[in-house]
């Protein structure tokens, strides 16, 4: 690549300009392309290749906001460095509005990196993955919970990984979840490939929530502020913050009896050891279930369908140290 062009096959983007592009991944049974929408914004100064994608699972619609935002109303006079921004990657499960691509219901984020002469879900993976993500320098692929639940806004990325963790971090999330994340996701794969790469989740699946998109779009321009590409804007603290190693820093609440929920908090919620944070009652309003905080900590995620079978997680829930509580009692004075 010549020094400062962003070329792709078929293409090539100048400093200084941006270009909307439908770029063909696949084929549809009638032989018409499948084509996914690419924005390139080159810089006019040189720097860093970030690429932001969302909706590689077809029904999570809040991250087509942000990176359309960023694509199409941010002022990029000053930027230094190239955005690749990749609104909706996975365009089948888009059009059906469902999690997977409907071909024998594949999971585009199990099929990455790729490959040219296997499965369609591969081929379509190796098509976004050669052009537009391994020539980035990093990467933040958006998501939601899957449908029927939703999640406050948090960071799921490698943290043993002092590039992912840096990245991590200047998103400014109060909320990591470490880990290598699942074979064949994009975050993982692109990471391994040498472009490190986070996860964003935000909120309920088939929606747009405008205060996560905004808190969303506030993180990417942390990011761009700590690689130098917004090098007048600033790199955000979100005032606490707690990384999730292990497996007993998280837990998933599960259900001990069938019937309707009731939460009593909300996702971003405040626990204590002890609260009360739903009860599940049988259809004569007779309570079968208390479910109570097992420790300090804050709710990640919850359940949206009130409708439960025993074994049916109803809310994720992270540990949160002495100093990070307290951090969380003075950013939340109302809570309990
Ligand atoms: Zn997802």
């Amino acid at each position: 690549m010549t020094e400062g062009v962003f070329t792709y096959s078929g293409g090539r983007v100048e400093p200084g300009e941006t270009e909307d592009i439908r770029f063909p991944v696949s084929e549809t049974y009638l032989g018409d392309p499948i084509r996914i929408p690419v924005t390139i914004i080159n810089g006019a100064k040189p720097g860093p290749t970030v690429y932001l994608s969302a909706a590689v699972h077809g029904d999570e619609l809040n991250g087509i906001e942000v990176v359309r935002e960023v694509a199409q109303e941010w002022d990029h006079g000053g930027l230094e460095g190239t955005l690749v921004c990749l609104p909706v990657l996975n365009v089948p499960g888009f059009m059906a509005q469902q999690r997977y691509l409907p071909i024998y219901d594949r999971d585009l984020n199990r099929a990455f990196p790729g490959a040219e002469d296997s499965t369609s879900a591969r081929r379509m993976a190796a098509r976004i993955f050669d052009e537009f993500v391994e020539p980035c320098d990093l990467g933040i692929d958006f998501h939601t919970s899957t449908r029927g639940r939703t999640n406050m806004l948090h960071v799921r990325a490698d943290t043993d990984d002092p590039q992912v963790a840096r990245l991590a971090k200047a998103f400014a999330s109060h909320v990591i979840i470490s880990s290598e994340g699942p074979s064949g996701s994009l975050r993982r794969e692109a990471t391994d490939a040498g472009v490190p790469t986070i996860t964003v989740e935000m909120g309920e699946a088939h929606r747009f929530q405008r205060d996560l998109i905004d808190r969303a779009l506030d993180g990417v321009v942390s990011v761009l502020a700590e690689y130098g590409l917004r090098p007048t804007d600033a790199v955000r603290w979100p005032g606490w913050r707690t990384i999730v190693g292990d497996q007993n820093e998280k837990t998933w609440l599960r259900a001990s009896a069938g019937g309707v929920v009731e939460m009593h908090h909300i996702q971003g919620a405040l626990v204590h050891e002890g609260d009360r944070i739903c009860t599940i009652t049988n259809p004569f309003k007779a309570e079968s279930d208390t479910v109570c905080a097992p420790f300090d900590g804050v709710i990640v995620g919850v359940l949206e369908n009130p409708l439960v079978y025993p074994g049916n997680p109803l809310c994720h829930l992270v540990r949160l140290d002495a100093d990070t509580l307290r951090a969380v009692e003075r950013e939340q004075p109302n809570a309990e």
